[in-house]
This record gives structure tokens, C-alpha cells and sequence, in this order.
């Protein structure tokens, strides 16, 4: 990407990204979640570039981001008491809210859906981005549809280049990982992603106990696509037994080793504890002393460090489940290639070394 583009974000540049929103363009921005694409959200074919930007298929909706609850209040069409609670609570912040939208609202930004998803970023450049540019900004995350979201400008520029017309640079995201999702609807919320604002603090606020499921539609919340966020290399996960899986591994590397073969390049993410010496080309703990919030601020810029060292496979344990270890979880687990992932890597083995291990 040509370095002119990567924009300090200085109250000029800002200013700068503001015009180029306003005139229809694509910039990408920092926000506390992940850097996110933006465009005009009134601008229809502002936001078609978007999607023609990250190869996004057009059925997978954005969300809105605003600069105030005033601002939010005009794109639905109502807005229930549950809703006004939660922004009262966590906007700014990583929660996007979907209710049903307003007609100032273009359909090709909610995908054709009734609703829209809207949030308020906590990031000093967003806001002022949004206020500058005086238009709800739609954006998705600034990367090609399906890798692994960027946390940092860098990132951004490795992915969209000289696709899109500039890249305010607002250092590393601190969240790390996407807003969670939730929608309102007849008195009940429901978790369509989770996110950087844990289900246990929505409840707590609202007082009211959050349902997991997505209810009619797959393509509700199309974030939980199987696919998704993920890296180069085929990623699996280790799931409960990881201790099973590791010996596993170090049975056919010491198998191989005796055939004197060349160990392949595996990669590990694990969360506070080293797994194994010598099994892993690279190792990435991410929170040694078991934050799990420094361990999402780290995961999808550990994947991508990972994923340079080009390893024929990536592994990973699994995350607590609370807390923001939800959405750890959920991003590995639609980053994981699965059992096809690990078919693909036993193939690398001549038969006769490996037996049935599969
Ligand atoms: P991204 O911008 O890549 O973080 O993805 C935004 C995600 O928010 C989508 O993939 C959906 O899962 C969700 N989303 C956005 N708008 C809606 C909506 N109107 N209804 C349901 N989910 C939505
Ligand atoms: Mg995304």
C-alpha cells in the first residue's frame, strides 16, 4: 500500500478521512474492537464499495456506527427501554444493538433485513471520524471477507492495500475482538455474536437472562458463519482433552524422527501455558498470568504472526468459557478448519508411518 495512505491521526488527517467518507469514499479507522472499513451509511454506492472491497458477499449485513445515542435513536424505528439501558451501560463500547430500522436506512447495508445493527465505538479517532464526516459510518472489519480481523493498520494495509483510499492509524486495538451482537425483540434479547461486552455484564444490566439462541435463520446473524476469521494455515482445535492431543503429536513426531524425517512446521496458541518443547516451530502463549481480556486484545494479531511463519498447521486450546473467553471460543472455533484441517495434515505422512492415527 502506498505509505501516503496510512494517516497519522492528527486533526487534519481526520479531517482529511472525513472529506474522502463524505465524497463517497472507503477509509479504514481504529476502533477499540478491530480496524473497521467505513463508508457513508446513506451512501449507497459508498457502502456497495465495501462490500466490493472485501469480496463480502453482499447477503452479510454491516453495522452502523455512530458518534452519539441521538444519532443511534434515528435509525431504528423504535427503541425499547432494553435498548436505552444498554447504551446507557456500554456505549461507548464493543456492543452493537440490531432493532428494526428506520427508512433512512438503505437496504444494501442491512443485507435487505427489517433491521440494523448499530453501535457507538469507544475510540477517540472513530467518534471524531464520524462527527467530521457528519454521517452514520457503516463498517465492517477492514480485512478480505473470511481472514482473520486486523487489530492494527498494518494489518489493514497487508489485506486491502491500494484497494481503498486511506487508513487513519489509531495504534492496536485494545478489545481485540469484534462488538457483540445482541437483537431486541418482543420483550426478549437474544446473542447473535459475542463479543467484547460479556453476556454476563448484559445481564447484570438488564436484569433479564440472555438467550444463546439465534432462533428462525442461519443468515440471522451471518457472523456465525462456519467459516470465518480465519488464517492461511488450517487451524485445529484441541478441544477439552488437549493433553491426549499433544502426546498424540509427539508419538508421530517421535515416529517420524526415527525414520529421520523432517518434522513439519506446527504452530501453537495456547492461553497462559507453554505445551510442549520441541513439538512446535512456534509456540504463543497469550496471557501467561490468565487474563483472558489481554488474551483477546492478543488472538487475531498472534494468528496472524503465526500464520507468516507459513506452518502446515495451526493448533489451539481451548479458552474458559466466560467472560469474554465466549467470543475467544467462538472465533476459534469458526477459524478452525476442523476435521478437515487435520485430515489434511495426516496426509502429509506416508501410510506406513502412521497406521490408523487419524
Ligand atoms: P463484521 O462487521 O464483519 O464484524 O460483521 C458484522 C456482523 O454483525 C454480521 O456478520 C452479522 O453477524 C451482524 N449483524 C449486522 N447487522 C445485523 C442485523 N441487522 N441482524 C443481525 N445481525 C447483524
Ligand atoms: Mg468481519
Amino acid at each position: 500500500m502506498n505509505k501516503q495512505k496510512i494517516l497519522k491521526p492528527t486533526a487534519s488527517n481526520v479531517h482529511r478521512a472525513a472529506k474522502i467518507i463524505k465524497r463517497g469514499g472507503v477509509v479504514a479507522f481504529p476502533t477499540e474492537t478491530v480496524y473497521g472499513l467505513g463508508a457513508d451509511a446513506f451512501n449507497e454506492k459508498a457502502v456497495c464499495r465495501i462490500f466490493e472491497v472485501k469480496k463480502r458477499p453482499s447477503f452479510d449485513p454491516l453495522i452502523v456506527h455512530v458518534a452519539s445515542m441521538r444519532e443511534a435513536v434515528l435509525l431504528w424505528s423504535s427503541v425499547p427501554d432494553a435498548a436505552k439501558v444498554l447504551m446507557q451501560k456500554f456505549w461507548p463500547g464493543p456492543l452493537s444493538i440490531v432493532l428494526p430500522k428506520s427508512s433512512r436506512v438503505p437496504d444494501v447495508v442491512t443485507s435487505g433485513l427489517e433491521t440494523v445493527a448499530v453501535r457507538m465505538p469507544a475510540h477517540p479517532v472513530a467518534l471524531e471520524l464520524i462527527r467530521k464526516a457528519g454521517c452514520p459510518i457503516a463498517a465492517p472489519s477492514a480485512n478480505l471477507f473470511g481472514y482473520t480481523s486486523p487489530t492494527a493498520a498494518l494489518s489493514v494495509a497487508e489485506d486491502l492495500g491500494d484497494k481503498i483510499d486511506a487508513v487513519l492509524d489509531g495504534g492496536p486495538s485494545t478489545v481485540g475482538l469484534e462488538s457483540t451482537v445482541v437483537k431486541i425483540e418482543g420483550g426478549k434479547i437474544y446473542l447473535l455474536r459475542p463479543g467484547g461486552v460479556s453476556v454476563e455484564a448484559i445481564e447484570k444490566a438488564l436484569r433479564l437472562k440472555v438467550k444463546r439462541s439465534v432462533g428462525k435463520t442461519k443468515l440471522e446473524s451471518p457472523g456465525q458463519m462456519e467459516s470465518h476469521y480465519a488464517p492461511q494455515a488450517p487451524l485445529v482445535l484441541m478441544g477439552e482433552k488437549s493433553d491426549a492431543f499433544i502426546k498424540k503429536l509427539q508419538r508421530l513426531q517421535n515416529a517420524w524422527r526415527k525414520k529421520g524425517g523432517q518434522w513439519p512446521k506446527i504452530a501453537c496458541i495456547s492461553y497462559s501455558g507453554k505445551k510442549a518443547k520441541g513439538l512446535f516451530c512456534a509456540e504463543l502463549v497469550l496471557s501467561p498470568k490468565r487474563d483472558l481480556y489481554q488474551a483477546a486484545s492478543r488472538l487475531f494479531q498472534g494468528i496472524r504472526k503465526l500464520d507468516r511463519m507459513r506452518p502446515v498447521l495451526m493448533i489451539a486450546s481451548p479458552f474458559p468459557m466466560q467472560n469474554i473467553g465466549l467470543a475467544i471460543n467462538d472465533r476459534l472455533q469458526k477459524a478452525s478448519a476442523g476435521k478437515r484441517g487435520w485430515k489434511q495434515f495426516m496426509l502429509s505422512f506416508p501410510k506406513a508411518l502412521i497406521g490408523n492415527q487419524t
